[in-house]
């Protein structure tokens, strides 16, 4: 993932994630075209790639108050995409600057129309268009209030759970809100808050939200915890039938065992009578060893 911040993603939060927000029982909202972040540790803000600066300033109404987006920094990266900070407590960059990623470019404030301390982050693609892209989408994060969570992508049927979760996300922080949760859902609802799937509210559209949070508690329960069971037992079997060449050491703890058994195969040679027990006493003796150096040679 991409880090607007110097600091560690784990003291970042989204407060307002990209998309449609403040939608009212008629289904009309206004398009949030940003993703805002806050810092709880260090608020300052770096370049997310190498690029340019093309605009460093303070917007300001006819009262010459801080306006809009207040102080705000454009980066254009070399790939074309415009990356907008807004809202800077400080801005840390020229016009015609150069900056590498992870160049400081100011830090995070609440100027222009804000409430409280927050970067407004936006990225819009080449050329002059005001249409913004995902901006969760294009750092890799999970596009969803709290921690700020990356998208994973490692090992394979992670990136497949990621994808899903994504999906339902993105679906379900489009959604209006109602708080009734049927008492069928409870168990549902309390998972999907506990795996920051949800912030628990409720949209009013075709499928509630408590059907979501059944189907996909349902769908990692089947798929992901039984897929993954399976995984372990193949893994396991892989191991069992698998060749293990001798490591260091291990030939000289082989031979101890063996030695052992030996010594023990002779005193059973000579104190019990030859029959069919006998016989069967060898054989389970010969096992022991096999399991023992197996138990060994799997580790
Ligand atoms: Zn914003």
């Amino acid at each position: 993932m991409l880090n607007p911040y110097r600091e560690d993603i784990s003291k970042l939060r989204v407060t307002s994630p990209f998309g449609m927000r403040n939608v009212n029982a008629n289904g009309v909202g206004d398009i949030h075209k940003g993703i805002d972040f806050v810092s709880d540790g260090d608020k300052t803000l770096v370049a997310i790639g190498d690029g340019g600066i093309i605009t460093s300033t303070m917007v300001t109404d006819p009262n010459n108050s801080t306006s809009e987006w207040g102080n705000y920094v454009r980066l254009d990266l070399d790939s074309g995409w415009r990356v907008y900070y807004c809202h800077l407590r400080e801005r840390l960059v020229t016009v015609g600057q150069r900056v590498r990623k992870g160049d400081v470019i100011g830090v995070e404030g609440s100027t222009g129309y804000s409430s409280g301390s927050h970067l407004h982050f936006e990225i819009r693609p080449a050329g002059a268009s005001t249409e913004a892209v995902n901006a969760a989408d294009f750092i890799g994060i999970l596009n969803v209030i709290g921690n700020v969570t990356p998208i994973i992508t490692e090992p394979p049927q992670d990136a497949e759970y990621e994808k899903f979760k994504r999906l339902m996300v993105h679906y379900l922080t489009e959604t209006a809100a109602d708080e009734t949760v049927s008492e069928w859902a409870v168990d549902a609802r309390k998972w999907a808050m506990d795996n920051g799937i949800s912030d628990g509210t409720m949209p009013q559209r075709f499928i509630k939200r408590e059907e979501l949070w059944a189907m996909f508690e349902r769908f990692e329960k089947i798929l992901f915890k039984g897929g993954i069971l399976i995984m372990n037992m193949i893994e396991q079997i892989e191991n069992n039938f698998m060749y293990h060449a001798p490591k260091e050491g291990q030939p000289e703890i082989y031979q101890k065992i063996r030695d052992k058994a030996k010594e023990f195969a002779y005193l059973i040679n000579e104190l019990v009578p030859d029959s069919r027990e006998k016989s069967l006493a060898m054989t389970k003796l010969e096992e022991v060893v096999m399991w023992a150096n197996a138990g060994i040679a799997r580790q």
